[in-house]
């Protein structure tokens, strides 16, 4: 168990939060602020136990002087203020001495949001390399460090793993609950336990798959990712997305797994015609499960104790290639079977289809979520001392 927010005494202690404030921005506009939102909730339980508490995160990407100018969290600090019922100010110094007059000026319970630490990303790569000098330079700004940014426990940088191993750390609450929901569902002994793999392509899931071929009992493949399989089965798959490096390792786990993997009896096409999966000539373009699958693997999911969900069924951004994703949903929905939604873009469907309130779980980390399914430890989560 992982030292958390909770485990410490905070009056009049500067206390460092890593926080995920990387909202989309267009025209210097947050266009939606939901990582905002969720960050709330460990900020004000150190501004209301009176730390002083000093705010980082990342926001984008920064390679050029240029994209400063784009990534500037000011909008973040702006609409933060909104939300905080206390004095939030802003240091646009990511170092030096504007930043730590700043901090000597904050008064128990007050908050300081410092600059997006990828400003020292450019030209130097420091934040993101994890230099030692910038996480020390951090560190010995603040007594205690909580990471609550689940986003980018995947990475080691010097905003998350460089300071964390500086201070007496812990957790936040954001990431407190996708590691304890995400443990539960992968640890709990319940059969059948079922993994819904689509999206792109097979080489971002290969992992994941021999994490948890072994310990699941069904894997239900749709997405692009199945023609790669159909491919390899010797079927024809026309033009669809085909991950031709992968054959082998496709052919591999068929061959093995046979039993446990349920490949598509039917495909929809770009064309929109409904085919059998053994039935698509040259031209075809798959673009999301049939009819005939979406029955076949609603039987199998309505009678499954716990699913794990990674990946699309089809292009669900453009109508009616929705439909297989939305029909899963909907089937996980009505029979309130325990899913786990991994993944950027399933994670994105789910809220675009409006299933954003009917699930177990729906992690708000894409990279680290597939990490963490793939059995690989959060560098940023590690560091954080036991209890
Ligand atoms: P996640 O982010 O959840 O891990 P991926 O990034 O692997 O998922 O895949 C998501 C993308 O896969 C979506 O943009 C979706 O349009 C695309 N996709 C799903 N099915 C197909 C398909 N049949 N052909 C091409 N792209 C597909
Ligand atoms: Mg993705």
């Amino acid at each position: 168990m992982k030292k958390t927010i909770r485990d410490y005494q905070y009056e009049g202690k500067k206390v460092i939060i890593r926080c995920d404030l990387n909202v989309p921005i267009k025209n210097g506009e947050i266009t939606d602020d939901t990582r905002i939102k969720e960050s709330l909730e460990s900020i004000n339980y150190l501004t209301n136990h009176k730390a002083k508490v000093i705010v980082l995160s990342h926001l984008g990407k920064i390679k050029t002087e240029e994209d400063k100018h784009d990534n500037t969290l000011y909008p973040a600090y702006k609409r933060l203020k909104e939300y905080l019922h206390t004095n939030i100010y802003f240091s646009k110094a990511t170092r030096g001495k504007e930043l730590e007059d700043l901090v000597n000026k904050l008064q128990n319970g007050e908050v300081l949001l410092i600059e997006n630490t990828r400003y020292e990303d450019y030209p130097d790569k420091l934040e993101s390399n994890c230099d030692e000098e910038l996480s020390k330079y951090w560190a010995s700004l603040g007594e205690i460090f909580i990471n609550d940014a689940y986003g980018t426990t995947h990475r080691a940088h010097a905003s998350n793993v460089g300071i964390a191993k500086l201070l007496p750390n812990g957790i936040g609450f954001l990431v407190e609950r996708e590691i304890t929901k995400i443990d539960q569902i992968l640890e709990e002994n319940t059969h059948p336990y079922t993994l819904v793999m689509g999206g792109k392509k097979v080489s971002d899931k290969t992992l994941v798959i021999d994490n948890l071929i072994q310990k699941c009992d069904y894997l239900l493949l749709g997405g692009g990712m199945c023609f790669t399989f159909l491919k390899a089965k010797g079927l024809e798959v026309g033009s669809s997305i085909v991950d031709n490096e992968n054959i082998e390792y496709c052919q591999n786990l068929l061959a093995n797994y046979s039993n446990k993997i349920i490949l598509p009896l039917d495909i929809v096409t770009k064309e929109k015609k409904i085919v059998d999966a053994d039935q698509m000539s040259s031209d075809d373009i798959g673009y999301d499960i049939g009819p005939k699958t979406i029955e076949l693997f609603s039987k199998i999911l309505k009678e499954s104790k716990r699913v794990i969900i990674n990946g699309p069924m089809g292009v669900f951004e453009e109508k009616p290639f929705d439909n297989g994703t939305k029909s899963i949903y909907q089937v996980l929905k009505d029979s309130h079977i325990k899913t786990l939604i991994g993944g950027g873009d399933s994670a994105a469907s789910v809220n675009l289809l409006g299933f954003s309130n009917d699930f177990y779980h729906i992690s708000t980390g894409g990279g680290a979520t597939l990490e963490y399914l793939s059995g690989v430890p959060l560098k940023a989560i590690e560091v954080i001392e036991n209890k």
